[in-house]
């Protein structure tokens, strides 16, 4: 499959540039986007890069009955220099890959795709911002376009990369957010798709972020789905602790997804010999570890946002506040570090940047 080539057709028009500092996440597309089909007894074909429009799709499309999809989410960044970097987008490909295998759709050939996706993103390279914090969204998909309504995996995909210009996520400085921990609704469960990025598993969760948004939390922080007494992960994002001198973070237990990030920080937390352990975490124990005064920090970690700090919880009618609502010392070095490699700006002892 890396043998193929990709037939690019260039937008006559462009769109204009929007101004950074009033960029909203994901709102605003590029001039081009990746499109690749997929047919029984052919597999992957005629890929190519041509200018972002609309797509049409039969409304008896698998996709819109049963869900069956999968996406990605990465993020490219601009250089003093002017080079493109990449984070360790052989991970997301990867992750895409698992993903993929879960729901029931075919593989695609990873090299391929990331040589596709630079592909693209050099045709739209003006369309990376510059500014502090901000950076090139990245959305891998694919959709199942079969016109079927059986319950079944359908036989032909669409595979596409849009990507979108992304202001700064902190735009006054990293801020710590409020988290509540919710009890009712659960995200994913063990043998179901929570390790997967699939459509399904975001909007079973719009109803917990929407009641935590009305109580004035930012995000959910999960439990898992059978004794709802482990913590699984914070909204979108991983979550790690850190106690009494210890970090820990939930183990991966096939209703977590493997964050990209969450595995570099790992890597980096072993790397300045700060101790690191994956384990279960009930939601108890970092309630008693903050009574005893041993809770330091908490913190989520995703693409979108790098490292979000946890200045409060709330669980059960009690809130806890950590480190006075103030962005701890090793979130704000774990931030710092990790988007100084993405830009470019430290040296990169990893090999994490493309
Ligand atoms: N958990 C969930 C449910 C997510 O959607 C994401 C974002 N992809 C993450 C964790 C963090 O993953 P990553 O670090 O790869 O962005």
């Amino acid at each position: 499959m890396s043998e193929q080539t990709i037939t690019v057709t260039l937008a006559t028009e462009k769109k204009a540039k929007p101004d950074a500092s009033t960029l909203v996440f994901g709102k605003t597309f590029t001039d081009h986007m990746f499109m690749m089909d997929y047919t029984e007894g052919k597999g992957w074909h005629d890929a190519q890069i041509l200018p972002y429009q609309p797509i049409t799709l039969d409304p008896a499309s698998v996709i819109f009955h049963y869900g069956q999809t999968v996406f990605e989410g990465m993020k490219a960044y601009l250089t003093k220099e002017e080079k493109v970097l990449l984070f360790r987008p052989e991970k997301n490909m990867e992750r895409l890959n698992k993903s993929n295998e879960r729901l029931c759709i075919p593989a695609i050939d990873e090299e391929f795709a990331l040589s596709a996706l630079k592909q693209l993103i050099t045709v739209d390279k003006d369309w990376i911002p510059t500014e502090e914090g901000t950076s090139l969204y990245i959305r891998p998909f694919i959709i199942s376009t079969q016109p079927y309504l059986g319950v079944a995996a359908s036989i032909s995909y669409k595979f596409m990369i849009i990507l979108s210009p992304v202001g700064s996520y902190y735009k006054e400085g990293v801020k710590p957010v409020k988290i509540f921990v919710e009890n009712e609704y659960v995200r994913a469960v063990s043998g179901g798709t929570g390790s997967a990025k699939t459509a399904g598993n975001y909007a079973a969760s719009l109803k917990a972020q929407q009641i935590a948004a009305e109580k004035g939390y930012s995000q959910v922080l999960w439990l898992d789905g059978v004794e709802k007494k482990y913590i699984e992960e914070v909204g979108a994002m991983n979550v790690f602790f850190k106690i009494n001198g210890e970090v820990v973070t939930p183990v991966l237990n096939g209703s977590i997804l493997e964050g990209v990030t969450r595995g570099s920080i790992i890597e980096l937390l072993k790397h300045w010999d700060i101790p690191v352990t994956e384990r279960k975490i009930t939601v108890e124990e970092i309630f008693e570890a903050h009574k005893n005064g041993e809770l330091e920090e908490a913190f989520g970690t995703g693409t979108a946002a790098v490292i979000s700090p946890i200045g409060e919880f709330f669980w059960n009618e009690q809130v806890i506040v950590l480190n006075n609502n103030e962005t701890g010392e090793l979130a704000k070095k774990l931030y710092d570090t990790i988007t100084n490699i993405q830009n470019g700006k430290i040296e990169d002892p990893f090999g994490w940047t493309v």
